[in-house]
């Protein structure tokens, strides 16, 4: 691994320190293309932003925030944006990177960008959450619009607060923008679909997955670390296809039941209370037991680093989908590798909630609006042929999903960036 920035410092298995060593696996695949490599490896645009604002008790809080636009030779900046008291700028930043794969694995017209504030958003009142979201909109509002870089819901952050930021663009833009952000509530140009649309992407790249390596999921045990948009939809339709949902994990607790839990309980009680803990269909397991659990998939859909070397030796499940972005360090993404357990990288695992905000976006400009099963049939497609393409190439060169997704969209990427050459 090797970083030539000065302002990050990562180590092996930090988020950036992890996608550096991903674009270093890479690189021998890339032929001529190789001497391009050096730009993945640094953000082309890189915003901090100090998020002032007026708390209800009338005191005033500073919150850090960021946006990070790390490639746009494709297309425009497209990426989430993330309210967590843990968010760094060095985690924004490979966040931003594997955006800009991302996009390029499902050969969508955009590059790769990421937002995010250092903040805990539970300990605000919503008008408080309103007020420092439309705050961080007009900080980050010289660098996004519906043509530059689009933002999109993240970790804790959601329709309404997408809709906010759609607001105060357009308040300060002079007229009403619905193509600056994706991810919005219906009434506001968003897309059927979209809210599920990246646990959908999950459980399609598992259920080819799982064919290839004979697995019915009829039957078939998954356990589920983070049950919030990704991980509640994916374990919602892997029920659906008949297989059981045996344990969970989410920063209030985790859970388990050997037959599966109702969903139909938990995803409410999730709703009410904030977290699967209480649940009283299961029983209480302790945090790092979640890794020990018989199950045929599994699925990390929290944040990032969860799969360490230590956890990957003891993981028991046959196929992985990461439904997280960079929920497995280098060190673990080899063990995994040594034990034949199946991973479907972040990079094309989650990459239906990208896919269908670019549909949303489409039709944001064109004001006509798809089913949603259209939506959903057209995910299906970009999905499958999208994986297809990543599994030839991962037979071709017998290198993990991982390094042939990269292969796939570095190739799209440093192409672009060959063709525009080299300004001015
Ligand atoms: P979310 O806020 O809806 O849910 C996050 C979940 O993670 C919650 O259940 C939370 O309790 C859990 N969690 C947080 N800290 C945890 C911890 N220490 N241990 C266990 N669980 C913990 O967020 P989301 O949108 O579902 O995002 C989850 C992951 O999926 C993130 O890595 C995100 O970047 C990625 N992702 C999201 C989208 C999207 O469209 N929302 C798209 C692609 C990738």
């Amino acid at each position: 691994m090797s970083s030539p920035l000065s302002f990050v410092h990562p180590t092996p298995d930090s988020p950036w320190g992890t996608y550096l060593s991903q674009v270093d696996r890479v690189v021998p695949y890339l032929g001529n293309l190789a001497r391009w490599a050096e730009t993945l490896k640094r953000p082309k645009r890189t915003l901090i932003v100090d998020v002032p604002i007026e708390l209800d008790n009338g005191t005033v809080a500073h919150f850090e925030g960021y946006r990070v636009q790390h490639n746009l030779s494709r297309g425009p900046g497209k990426g989430g944006v993330r309210y967590h008291p843990d968010v760094t700028l060095e985690e924004v930043m490979a966040l931003s990177a594997w955006m800009t794969v991302k996009t390029a694995a499902v050969n969508l017209p955009f590059g790769g960008a990421k937002g995010g504030i250092r903040v805990d958003p539970k300990q605000l009142s919503i008008k408080e959450l309103e007020r420092m979201t439309r705050r961080y909109t007009s900080e980050i509002g010289l660098i996004i619009g519906p043509q530059k870089d689009i933002p999109a819901p993240d970790v804790n952050t959601n329709g309404q607060i997408m809709a906010w930021m759609m607001d105060t663009y357009s308040m300060n833009t002079g007229s009403t923008a619905t193509g600056v952000v994706t991810g919005k509530p219906l009434h506001l140009g968003g897309s059927a679909g979209r809210i599920k649309a990246t646990g959908r992407g999950v459980f399609v790249t598992g259920r080819e997955a799982a064919r290839r390596i004979g697995l019915d999921l009829n039957g078939a045990r998954v356990a589920v670390q983070g049950f919030g948009n990704v991980g509640g939809s994916a374990a919602e339709l892997f029920a659906q296809a008949g297989g059981k949902i045996v344990a969970a994990q989410d920063h209030t607790g985790t859970i388990y039941n050997a037959n599966g839990f109702d969903l139909g309980d938990l995803i409410p009680h999730v709703t009410h209370t904030g977290g699967v803990a209480g649940f009283k269909g299961a029983d209480v397991m302790n945090s790092e037991e979640f890794w020990d659990v018989d199950c045929d998939i599994l699925i990390p859909a929290a944040l990032e680093g969860q799969i360490t070397e230590d956890r990957a030796r003891r993981i028991k499940a046959r196929l992985v989908l990461e439904g997280a972005n960079g929920p497995t360090v280098p060190k673990a993404d080899d063990m995994l590798f040594e034990r034949n357990i199946l991973v479907v990288p972040d990079v094309i695992c989650n990459a239906g909630g990208v896919t269908v905000s670019y549909f949303e976006w489409v039709q944001d400009f064109s004001s006509f609006f798809w089913s949603e099963d259209e939506i959903n049939v057209r995910l299906d497609k970009i999905m499958v042929d999208a994986l297809k393409k990543i599994w030839d190439t991962a037979d071709r060169h017998k290198i993990t999903l991982r390094t042939a997704t990269f292969a796939v969209a570095c190739e799209r990427i440093l192409i672009a960036r060959e063709e525009r050459g080299l300004y001015p």
